[in-house]
Formats: C-alpha cells, sequence, structure tokens
C-alpha cells in the first residue's frame, strides 16, 4: 500500500526529461543545466554546490533556477517540505508574464512536493495547468512530465482509469529510445497503476519492459533499484516469495550502493514482509525496527505510519497484544486530515482485528462498521468525481467547440479586412500609377508644345532681334482682317550700315540692330507689324489710312535713333531711308512692298535719312 518509493524514482525520470526539450523550447543556464543533471546520481551535490556559493546569484533568473534546482535536489533526497519552500520561493520571485517555462517547471516540482505529502487535491490543479500550457506551448516534453505527475497523483487518488489514461499519453509521446526519458521507463509508472489495482501480473510485465530498457546499456542504478523494489512487490504479492526476495534484495543492495539509505529501507520493509508471511516474524520485527528509524530520521511520516501498521499486524499474529496496542497508538498518530481514506480503513480494520482478539467484540464491531463507511463513503465520493470530471470534460468539449467556432469566425474576418486591405492597397497603388503617369504625360505634351512653340517662335522670327521675319509678316498681314479701307506699308533700311561694321565692328553693329529693333517697338503704335526682312532692311506695317499719323510715327522714331544709338564717335549717326505707300485691300502685299521699295530707293538716292511717300513721287 505504500508507493512513495516508487514515486521517488519515477519522479526523477521525470523531471530530468526536460533537458532534452529545452534544446526546443528553453534552457536552464549552462551551469545550472550541468547541476540538474546530477539530480539522479547525487542530489546532495545540488545542495552543497548553493551552500559554497560566494554570495547569491545576482540575475534574476539565476535565482529562480536555483530555487527550482533546491525543490528538484529536495525532492529527490525524500524531503517534500523542503521542497515545497524552495517551490514558493521560487515562484515568488516571478512577478511578471516572464519566465513562464520555469513558473511551469517550478509548478511542477511543487506538485509532486505536496503529492509526496498526500496532498492531493492540492497537487492536481498544479498539473492540469502544467500539462495546458505545455499542450498551448506545443512543449512535448514539458506535457511528458506534466502528465506523468498529473498520472501519479491520479494513481494515489485510486483514479487508476485517469491514471491510466496520463501515462499512456506520455507513453505515445516518449520516443522508443534514447533522451532521457523514453517508453521503457514509462512502462513503470503504468506498472505502479495495475500494481495499485492489485493486477500483480499487468504490474509484473510493465516492471519488466522497465527492467529490459535499464538493462539495456542504461547504467542507473537509482532508477534500476527503484524498479527493481516494485517488480520484488508484485511478485510476493503474487505469492512468487523467491523471486520477490531476490529481486528486493538486489533493489537494498543497489540503494545501499549510491547511499539511497530510504530506499534502502524502503527494500527493507517489503523483505521484512517476507519473513513474516514465512513465518521468521521475529527476523521481520527486528528488520522493521531498523527500518523505521530510517524513516524517522527521515521525517517519512507516511512511511512510519505503514511501518508501525506492518509491526501491529505482526505483533497481533503473535498475540503480543500490548505491543500490537503501541503500534497502534503509533501508526494512528500519524493519521490526518491529509491520510488517503483506504489507508484509514485498513489502519481501523486492523484495530478491529486487535480489539476482537482482545475481547472487546463490541468496540471491534463499531470500528469495523466505521471502516466499513469509510470505504463506502470513499467509494461514493469516487463516483461523484468521476461524474463531475466527465461533467467538466464534457464542458470544456464544449468551450473548446466555442472557441474553436469562434477563432474560425475570427480568422474568416481576418480574411476579409486582409483581402478589402489588399484590394485597397492595389486600387491605391493603381491610382497612384495612374496619377504618375498622367503627371508624365503631362510634363512630356507641355515640353514638347513648349519645344514646338520654340521652333515654330524660331521659324517665324529673326533670331538677332526676335522681329517678325518676311515670310511670318506676310502670312501675318494676310491673316489679318483688314478693317480699314487702306493701310501702309513701310521699307525702312539704315543708312550706309556697312561703314559701321568697318568702323566699330560687327558686334556693335549687332547691337545697334537690336537697339533699333526696340526702339521701333517702343516709339511705333501697338498694332503695327514690324519685321526685319535681312540684314539692315526692315517692313513696317501701319494699319491705318491716316498717313499723317504714320508719318508722325516714322518722324517720332528718326529722332529717338538720333538720339538714343549712340556710338563712340560723335561723327557717326544712325539714321534711316524709308518709302511709305498706301495698301489697299483690293491691292496685293507684294505689290505694295515694291512702291514702298521704290519709295525706299529714291530716299537713298536723294541723299538718304528722308523719309518718301510713293504717291507723292510723281
Ligand atoms: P546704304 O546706305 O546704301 O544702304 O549703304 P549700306 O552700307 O547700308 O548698304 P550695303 O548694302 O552696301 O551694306 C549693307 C551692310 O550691312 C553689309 C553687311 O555687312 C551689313 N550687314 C548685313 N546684315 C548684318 C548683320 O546682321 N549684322 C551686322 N553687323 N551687319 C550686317
Ligand atoms: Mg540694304
Ligand atoms: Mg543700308
Amino acid at each position: 500500500m505504500h508507493f512513495k518509493r516508487l514515486l521517488v524514482g519515477l519522479f526523477l525520470l521525470s523531471v530530468l526529461a526536460p533537458d532534452v526539450l529545452a534544446e526546443i523550447t528553453q534552457t536552464l543556464s549552462a551551469e545550472h543545466e550541468k547541476l540538474e543533471e546530477q539530480l539522479k546520481n547525487n542530489p546532495q551535490l545540488i545542495l552543497d554546490h548553493f551552500q559554497n556559493l560566494d554570495k547569491p546569484p545576482n540575475k534574476k533568473v539565476d535565482q529562480i533556477e536555483k530555487e527550482y534546482l533546491l525543490c528538484q535536489a529536495q525532492l529527490a533526497l525524500t524531503y517534500p517540505n523542503l521542497a515545497l519552500k524552495h517551490a514558493e520561493a521560487g515562484l515568488a520571485l516571478i512577478k511578471s508574464h516572464k519566465h513562464q517555462w520555469l513558473r511551469n517547471k517550478i509548478l511542477l516540482c511543487k506538485a509532486t512536493s505536496l503529492e509526496f505529502e498526500s496532498r492531493h487535491k492540492e497537487a492536481l490543479p498544479l498539473t492540469h495547468e502544467v500539462v495546458i500550457w505545455a499542450e498551448n506551448h506545443l512543449d512535448n516534453w514539458l506535457l511528458i512530465d506534466g502528465l506523468i505527475a498529473r498520472g501519479h497523483i491520479y494513481n494515489a487518488m485510486t483514479l487508476s482509469a485517469d491514471a491510466l489514461k496520463d501515462f499512456q499519453r506520455a507513453y505515445d509521446l516518449a520516443p522508443e529510445s534514447g533522451g532521457k526519458i523514453n517508453k521503457g521507463e514509462i512502462a513503470a509508472d503504468i506498472a505502479l497503476v495495475y500494481e495499485y489495482k492489485n493486477d500483480s501480473n499487468t504490474a509484473i510485465q510493465y516492471y519488466q519492459e522497465a527492467i529490459d530498457y535499464l538493462a539495456d546499456g542504461h547504467d542507473d542504478q537509482l532508477t534500476l533499484s527503484i524498479v527493481l523494489y516494485g517488480l520484488g512487490r508484485s511478485q510476493v504479492h503474487n505469492n512468487d516469495l523467491d523471486l520477490g526476495f531476490k529481486n528486493l534484495q538486489e533493489s537494498a543492495r543497489l540503494a545501499k550502493e549510491i547511499n539511497d539509505i530510504q530506499g534502502e529501507a524502503y527494500a527493507l520493509k517489503e523483505l521484512a514482509n517476507i519473513s513474516s508471511l514465512k513465518g521468521q516474524k521475529k527476523n521481520a520485527i527486528n528488520t522493521l525496527n531498523g527500518v523505521m528509524d530510517i524513516f524517522k530520521e527521515a521525517n517519512n511520516d507516511p512511511m512510519m505510519m505503514e511501518v508501525a501498521y506492518e509491526l501491529c499486524h505482526i505483533y497481533t499474529d503473535l498475540k503480543q497484544y500490548d505491543e500490537a496496542q503501541k503500534q497502534l497508538m503509533i501508526m494512528k498518530s500519524f493519521e490526518d486530515e491529509n491520510t488517503l481514506p483506504y489507508l484509514l480503513a485498513s489502519n481501523l480494520s486492523l484495530e478491529a482485528k486487535l480489539l476482537n482478539l482482545q475481547g472487546d467484540h463490541q468496540k471491534a464491531y463499531q470500528v469495523l462498521l466505521q471502516a466499513m463507511k469509510i470505504q463506502s463513503t470513499q467509494k461514493e465520493q469516487q463516483i461523484s468525481q468521476q461524474i463531475s470530471r466527465i461533467q467538466q470534460q464534457y464542458d470544456f468539449a464544449t468551450q473548446q467547440k466555442e472557441n474553436a467556432l469562434l477563432l474560425q469566425q475570427n480568422l474568416l474576418q481576418q480574411q476579409k479586412i486582409k483581402a478589402q486591405q489588399e484590394r485597397y492597397q492595389l486600387q491605391t497603388l493603381l491610382v497612384l500609377a495612374f496619377a504618375i503617369t498622367s503627371l508624365l504625360l503631362i510634363v512630356i505634351i507641355y515640353r514638347s508644345y513648349k519645344h514646338r512653340q520654340k521652333l515654330q517662335y524660331m521659324a517665324n522670327h529673326d533670331s538677332l532681334t526676335g522681329l517678325l521675319n518676311r515670310k511670318a509678316a506676310t502670312i501675318h498681314v494676310k491673316s489679318k482682317k483688314l478693317t480699314s479701307k487702306s493701310n501702309l506699308v513701310v521699307m525702312l533700311d539704315l543708312d550706309h550700315f556697312k561703314r559701321i561694321n568697318d568702323r566699330f565692328g560687327h558686334t556693335v553693329g549687332d547691337e545697334v540692330l537690336i537697339t533699333f529693333a526696340q526702339l521701333c517697338h517702343k516709339v511705333l503704335p501697338e498694332n503695327t507689324t514690324i519685321s526685319r526682312l535681312g540684314g539692315e532692311e526692315f517692313l513696317v506695317i501701319f494699319y491705318t489710312t491716316k498717313i499723317t499719323e504714320a508719318m508722325q510715327a516714322m518722324y517720332q522714331l528718326k529722332e529717338q535713333c538720333a538720339q538714343k544709338i549712340i556710338l563712340d564717335d560723335p561723327d557717326f549717326r544712325v539714321t534711316f531711308s524709308a518709302g511709305i505707300t498706301q495698301f489697299k485691300k483690293e491691292d496685293t502685299l507684294e505689290q505694295a512692298i515694291q512702291h514702298a521699295d521704290m519709295a525706299m530707293y529714291r530716299a537713298k538716292s536723294q541723299g538718304r535719312n528722308r523719309i518718301i511717300v510713293y504717291h507723292e513721287m510723281h
């Protein structure tokens, strides 16, 4: 009925597992990881390490890891109360959402510590939390670890179906071989459930699987000693005393070899049971007394209760009722609110047996009734627990379904939003591309328009003075809707221009031409067409019938030339000769130009610097 010894070993198997998964998820610091490896071989070394540190770790994460390792080490040495203190200290250091992986590892250590103290109801929710966290974070190794821890709690609570379910799941997840935990080792957990269910045959098969694995080149004495203990005990239960004796003895030997004092005591207790069964009661009592001292030293209350039970049993058989009564009192002194009902019931049964043998039949009857009541209450509780768990599972499954539906809706919504965003982005992109293309087109069109304008300007204008050229002037005049009956055409030629060039240079000649063009624009009426026909020859057209107006303007131009075009030599004056003629609607422009030209030549021949009117020539 006592499985703590097995729990230590199986716990060790499971706590070491996360080392491998740490590669995928998280790890302890390199130094702490090395220490964690010592859990199985030498947990005392971990305690010594932190004892001998000069100063406590600085970093928060190192402090948390320290508490975690101390929790594990104390648990490995079967000191669950000390382990609990370190678990609490570690958890108190975690205040934010950081260090969640470590938090879960500590939670598991805490759960196992509580389990060692028979505080199953407190331990169970912690393992639920770890299992869910590991599932959500796809942390397989922690999941295996959590399932194994929870399986042991279920088993201790005599919920073997749940225990088997968790162990089976862990078994399926674990690798065939290698790693720090594998199917072979989980076989020992499964064996424990069958042993608990009094199905020794099946238990033996699973223990054998675990031993086959351990014998297969695994130098792990502690685990081997623990599994041999389970195997031996199952064999004894199966009435195979010799085989059981052999394996339990080997278990005790291995435990002693590695200084696992409590481990040796567990095996010795079972060996004492064999002695008792074989009738060697004295021998059994001696062994059990030694075992009792060891558990006393280790404050292992549950085991002390069980040893007292065994002693009470033997003394009862020997009819040494005083001694039996003494052991009964010791046994009962360890009962508390955490003592599992089936243990209470078996204690009461033993008490009833003793009372009966002592002749107190009435009290024996009452005690037996009490035992039966506990057993039936336990059965009822088990059933109601099962019902509530099924209800919880149902609620959980419904919740999961709802969550999945919500998640799906959410996903759909997100996809919709994403598609909308993509559409919007595409639209924006298209609009942008269109805008850029349009802008580019506008720029290109504008530039080509400007270019054409420039070409047109160049084709129609004289490059030096900017005045219209002959061709443009002709078109311009023809395109103008001449409203007046007649207009005036002037041919104009600068006098002795060759001399200006010769005297001052071609550049000065150019400047004279430019200034002259500017003066024309300035002096002549706004709607006058002024063009350079070539060289120093100009054509001017006035859109007026009044010759006096034109003459006045021409004289003004003459005056301005004399005043504004100043050359370095005062002897030089810029003058022009001009011929003017009327241009009637019915006349051709060419004819009018010819007449004006003739008048201009007359002006030249008459000594230049004058304006001759064509129709006054004859
Ligand atoms: P006239 O009084 O008889 O008109 O004498 P002129 O020297 O003005 O006439 P001619 O036809 O003998 O000479 C015209 C000169 O004008 C010859 C040429 O070098 C000059 N000329 C023609 N075009 C330009 C020009 O664009 N720039 C300059 N600087 N000189 C020009
Ligand atoms: Mg000329
Ligand atoms: Mg000239």
